[in-house]
């Protein structure tokens, strides 16, 4: 029987579907947790061991010493573990990325300065040091830009700013941002770069011995101009020429070949214009909350036995049924505390809609990007055409309503 150590975070949206993924499969499962496992949920079996995966280094060596048999694959649930799944798979010899690849591309400004050196297309970018006054760029830098923090995702801690006033607004709140969710924030410092025009594709693959292949093309219809860039509706197959579809997998193959990246699965978001595509970010995981579950049908098999059988070894095919599929991640209106919501059996029961899945948990505080790192839940559609997937989607987000209350006075003043 195959064995994997599955890295599970705290409060991962997917975990769920990896280990039921596991279970079909009849794989022997060993989990990870970045939280101490006598607080872990009840998964009908307690993680082996506690974690902290954002200091890799030191979580791999416990792993080394702690664990028996090794495992036949290391694999990461979502981003928060993919440094140490690299770790891992290095020190004990499976097949993986190396673990240097996966840490540079994960850090946004690495990965620009990876994006210039190999002559790739790539904005105007800057390094702001901690403690560096963000007006002594204004020389150096053209409106608009786009301040980011280093190593979050969803969208947390981007911001555009279109002139010096905005800039500085953006950067106070960005490294408010950072400070609050990467512990190493100080020596980080945050990435300011040009704000590229254009529409937004994400490319969903998976690697094999350095060979891309692409799993899924993706149509973001909605523009995404800042200065925040919540992410909303995921559309496939992208309704894009060839051509530009073809551009797009070259282009994503070689940043992967020039980041060294070779195995296992790739999540690319990017725009394109008219000067050619610029790709955003390339991780070496697959897509992040709930979305993979719109690629079932696409793929014949659900995202996460796709990615288990290539970690163990075993062959897969990839057969759809040609339908085409679509996600909404629901935007989050406003932040307050989540008290419920309404319109779900309409929303679910409208023609083209497979699934609406609402993730808030009542009590929790929701909050949009750049400060939010969660969604309110997520719309899954198909159809015949992409666009009877996007309609499907805008009409059942229609029919949805969200009580989300101001927080209490206390909370407010904390903040
Ligand atoms: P994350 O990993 O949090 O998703 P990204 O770097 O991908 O961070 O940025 C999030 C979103 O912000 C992108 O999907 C895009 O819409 C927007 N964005 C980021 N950088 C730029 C840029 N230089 N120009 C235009 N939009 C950008």
């Amino acid at each position: 029987m195959k064995r994997v150590l599955l890295l599970l975070p705290t409060t991962g949206y997917r975990n769920a579907d990896f280990l039921a993924a596991v279970h079909k499969l009849g794989i022997e499962v060993a989990a990870a947790a970045n939280y101490c496992h006598q607080l872990a949920p009840s998964w009908g079996f307690a993680p082996i061991m506690a974690l902290q995966f954002d200091r890799p280094r030191e979580a791999a060596a416990t792993v080394l010493r702690e664990i028996g048999c090794g495992p036949d694959a290391v694999l990461a649930v979502d981003d928060s573990g993919v440094e140490l799944a690299a770790l891992l798979s290095e020190r004990l010899g499976l097949p993986g990325n190396p673990a240097h690849a996966v840490s540079r591309v994960r850090d946004k400004l690495a990965f620009r300065r990876l994006l210039l050196q190999a002559g790739l297309p790539c904005p105007e970018f800057h390094h702001l040091p901690s403690d560096a006054d963000p007006l002594s760029l204004l020389p150096r830098i053209e409106f608009p830009v786009v301040v980011k923090a280093r190593r979050l995702s969803a969208s947390r801690g981007v911001i555009r700013a279109d002139d010096a006033d905005a800039l500085v607004r953006a950067v106070n709140w960005v490294r408010a941002i950072q400070a609050r969710a990467d512990r190493d924030a100080q020596e980080l410092g945050l990435v300011i770069e040009g704000f590229i025009p254009g529409r937004e594709y994400a490319l969903e693959g998976i690697l094999e011995r350095g060979t891309l292949t692409t799993l899924a093309l993706f149509d973001k219809p909605d523009p995404l101009d800042g200065p925040y860039f919540e992410e909303t509706l995921y559309v496939t197959p992208s309704r894009l020429p060839d051509e530009a579809q073809r551009r797009i997998r070259d282009e994503v193959a070689r940043v992967c070949r020039e980041a060294g990246l070779r195995h296992g699965p790739v999540h690319a978001e990017l725009r394109l214009n008219r000067r050619g595509v610029w790709i955003l970010e390339v991780a070496a995981r697959s897509i992040g909350g709930l979305c993979a579950r719109a690629l079932t049908h696409v793929l014949g098999m659900s995202l996460e036995e796709l990615i288990l059988r290539q970690a163990i070894g075993e062959p897969f095919a990839i057969a759809g049924d040609g339908s085409a599929a679509g996600v909404m991640m629901i935007p989050t209106p406003r932040r307050g505390i989540y008290h419920g919501s309404e319109g779900l059996a309409a929303a679910q029961s409208l023609p083209g809609i497979s699934a609406v899945s609402i993730t808030a948990e009542q009590g929790q505080i929701v909050a949009p990007p750049p400060d939010g790192a969660s969604y309110l839940g997520f719309i899954f559609a198909r159809g015949a055409s992409p666009d009877d997937a996007e309609q499907a989607l805008r009409a059942a987000h229609k029919l949805l309503r969200f009580d989300i209350r101001p927080e209490y006075p206390a909370m407010v003043a904390a903040r």
